[in-house]
């Protein structure tokens, strides 16, 4: 039994996995802010998990963590994950020191894409495309993680797309990440909502033209990702998953008008079959953490 956890700006979701994929516990916690109570978080879903699963932490094949920022994971360090209160952490090294256990901590977006190929039954080449606060995609190729030379694989939410953009966190102007992610239509449409693009989506239903505009540049930003991703990579699944996915059927209903109106106007885009690629993550499946567990010591043949 393998155990991940997943550290979420909010919530912290972690699951023990079996030796066939299948979660076999899961818990979800409040993710505290900064970096001692992140640890604190990840120490104690992992405890709950190993109590439930009847084991000590030690008893677990493996145990993954999934974290938002840059992570080095051969280091088990983690930078910049700015919305944790998380500036430069060592949480591998912070784990084991309490509970004696070594722990693989890894990037969320490349640990969810993990989850959801095996969670998925997908046995070709994927990408997740995480459409959430940010924008950006984890690749899996015959069943691995390609992370890239330098860690850079799948940064495609900084893909500069207009000029005349806006100016991104990142330095650079009109990277698709300013239109295609929640941090993008918050930028340019303030909602006091709890979940402000659904509260765009419903604005838009219901005829305001500005809520129309910024929900078909959202579309088309994320329609641009998948042609991205499959134009460089040639991924046979693009699975959309991430915050954003859970506007469901409505956000894939507007992907696939724009790539169908692409199609339309062009042969060699329409030979690409990209609605045939696309998929969305199911609604309540914990993929980060799943990959999480997985990520530790990959699974083989698991669908
Ligand atoms: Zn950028």
């Amino acid at each position: 039994v393998r155990l991940g956890v997943d550290i979420g700006g909010t919530k912290t979701d972690a699951v023990a996995v079996d030796s066939t994929g299948v979660t076999t516990q899961r818990v979800r916690l409040v993710t505290g802010f900064g970096s001692r109570e992140v640890v604190e978080t990840a120490i104690a879903a992992i405890l709950k998990i190993a109590d439930l699963s009847g084991v000590d932490p030690g008893g677990f094949e493996s145990i993954g963590i999934g974290i938002p920022g840059m992570v080095d994971s051969a280091a088990g360090y983690v930078r910049h994950a700015v919305n944790l209160g998380v500036d430069g952490l060592n949480l591998g090294d912070a784990i084991a020191e309490r509970l004696g256990v070594g722990v693989r901590v890894e990037n969320d977006v490349s640990a969810a894409a993990l989850g959801a190929y095996y969670g998925l039954g997908l046995t070709s080449s994927m990408a997740y495309l995480n459409v959430g606060t940010g924008l950006a995609a984890g690749l899996v190729i015959n069943g691995e993680l390609w992370r890239g030379a330098r860690g850079a694989a799948g940064e495609i939410g900084h893909i500069p797309v207009d000029p005349n953009g806006a100016l991104c966190g990142c330095g650079q102007r009109g990277c698709l990440e300013t239109v295609a992610s929640g941090s993008g239509v918050a930028r340019v449409w303030t909602s006091a909502d709890q979940y402000p693009v659904r509260a765009l989506f419903e604005a838009a239903d219901a005829g305001d033209t500005r809520a129309r505009e910024i929900r078909a540049k959202l579309a088309g930003g994320v329609a641009a990702a998948i042609r991205v991703l499959v134009l460089n990579a040639d991924v046979e699944t693009v699975v959309i998953g991430g915050g954003l996915s859970h506007l469901g059927e409505r956000l894939l209903g507007d992907v696939l008008d724009v790539l169908s109106s692409w199609s339309a106007t062009s042969p060699f885009v329409a030979s690409l079959e990209l609605a045939s690629r696309v998929q969305l993550v199911p609604n309540d499946f914990p993929a980060a953490a799943v990959g999480a567990a997985l990520v530790g010591g990959t699974l083989s043949g698991v669908a």
